[in-house]
């Protein structure tokens, strides 16, 4: 690896094999050269954000297909936006007066399994969740009834952490538009497939927030929303670089330049090779470890593995330790290799190859056998 700063070192810190995915805390993905490249040339540029905000939301429903979008940091930027658009719905005088939202409807339905760690961000703006329905459960009646006079808009969870039993989309939009409300969907890590960009607007859903810094592989900091025109204007009014609630929430001319770069790239990979590929990559770490006692081990790509990964689970002849333990070995040998060990309610672990580099791939699979095989 070049070195020209020698950053690591300087700092003291050990770099990590990263086969866990575009996690936030092993520090999201690897932009792609282009990305970096249209960075540095932005950076090189001044204009007035606001205008570069606006085109830039333009050019990304254009690419998409959507009616509108608009740029945010990071999906959990644009669920701020979503309550704070909810609650306001482009009225200047109540945005300037957000988190207060005293004498202005600002409850958000949720359904209890759709309860998840990022849903505190919609109460930056001044909402109040309330929840209906059973963790395993909940009815179309359930939903309808929690709905009143302070009822600001329902949310909507897409993604793999959601529990059972919730109310369809369809059903969910049909009880949303009969009461004039929005219905806000966090769909951070829900690409590819790259037919949900689409999806959920074409379901009906105002408001959709992505990620930009998993899959897509733009700027870390970045998100972007899609939605129905008006919405999107809601939330684009409300945001940094203005002075609301959420001017914390700044993204650079450089990274909005990295973003616009990495969709463009993004939509442009060919998805059946791009499985084809990750898929491959997995049956060769799958095929290192299939035969060891304990394991079972196969090639995952469904709902629940946006790309496919190599998910490893234990049987009754396992006398090893957890696969949680398993994946802090790893973090701690040399070099140091972070799995995804850790996700609710799965003991297992499961490689993704989204941030495999050239030779990772021979390393891990090398480092997980020695390690699976020391307790078998
Ligand atoms: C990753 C994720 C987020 C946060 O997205 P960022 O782009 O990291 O801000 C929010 N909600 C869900 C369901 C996620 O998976």
């Amino acid at each position: 690896m070049e070195t020209k700063y020698n950053m690591l070192s300087d700092l003291g810190l050990e770099p990590i094999i990263q086969a866990g995915g575009p996690t936030t805390m092993y520090s999201g993905t690897r932009p792609r050269t282009e990305v970096l490249e249209a960075m540095r040339e932005m950076s090189e540029s001044f204009v007035r954000m606001d205008e570069l905000l606006l085109s830039a939301g333009e050019k990304i429903a254009e690419m998409l297909g959507v009616e509108a979008a608009t740029i945010t940091s990071g999906a959990s930027g644009g669920l701020v936006l979503q309550a704070g658009a909810a609650i306001s719905k482009g009225d200047n005088v109540i945005i300037s007066k957000l988190p207060d939202t005293k004498g202005v409807p600002c409850e958000l339905i949720i359904q209890k399994s759709h309860r998840f760690s990022y849903d505190s961000l919609y109460l930056v703006p001044g909402s109040k969740l309330i929840e209906v329905g059973e963790k395993d459960g909940c009815t179309v009646e359930q939903i309808q009834d929690s709905i009143n006079s302070q009822t600001a808009g329902i949310i909507h969870l897409e993604s793999p952490f959601k529990g059972a039993g919730c109310v369809n989309l369809d059903d969910l939009t049909s009880i949303a538009e009969r009461n004039g409300l929005p219905v806000l969907v966090d769909a951070a890590s829900m690409l590819p497939p790259r037919s949900n960009l689409t999806k959920f607007t074409n379901l009906g859903c105002d408001l959709v927030s992505f990620s930009g810094g998993k899959a897509v592989r733009g700027p870390q900091s970045t998100g972007f929303l899609v939605g129905k025109k008006d919405w999107i204007e809601y939330c684009r009014i409300l945001n940094a670089p203005y002075p609301t609630v959420a001017r914390a929430q700044k993204v650079s001319k450089e990274e909005i330049a990295g973003l616009l770069v990495a969709l463009e790239l993004f939509l442009k990979t060919d998805e059946k090779d791009e499985i084809e590929f990750y898929g491959s990559q997995m049956k060769f770490l799958v095929d290192q470890i299939v035969e060891i006692p304990g394991i079972d081990a196969k090639v995952i790509h469904n709902r629940d593995h946006y790309i496919p990964h190599a998910v490893i689970e234990f049987n009754s002849d396992w006398n090893g330790p957890t696969g949680c333990r398993l994946g802090e070995l790893l973090l701690e040998g040399k070099p140091r290799i972070y799995l995804m060990h850790t996700y609710p309610g799965f003991d297992g672990i499961w490689v993704d190859p989204l941030n495999l580099q050239t030779g990772d791939l021979e390393i891990v699979s090398e480092e997980l056998r020695k390690l699976l095989i020391s307790f078998s």
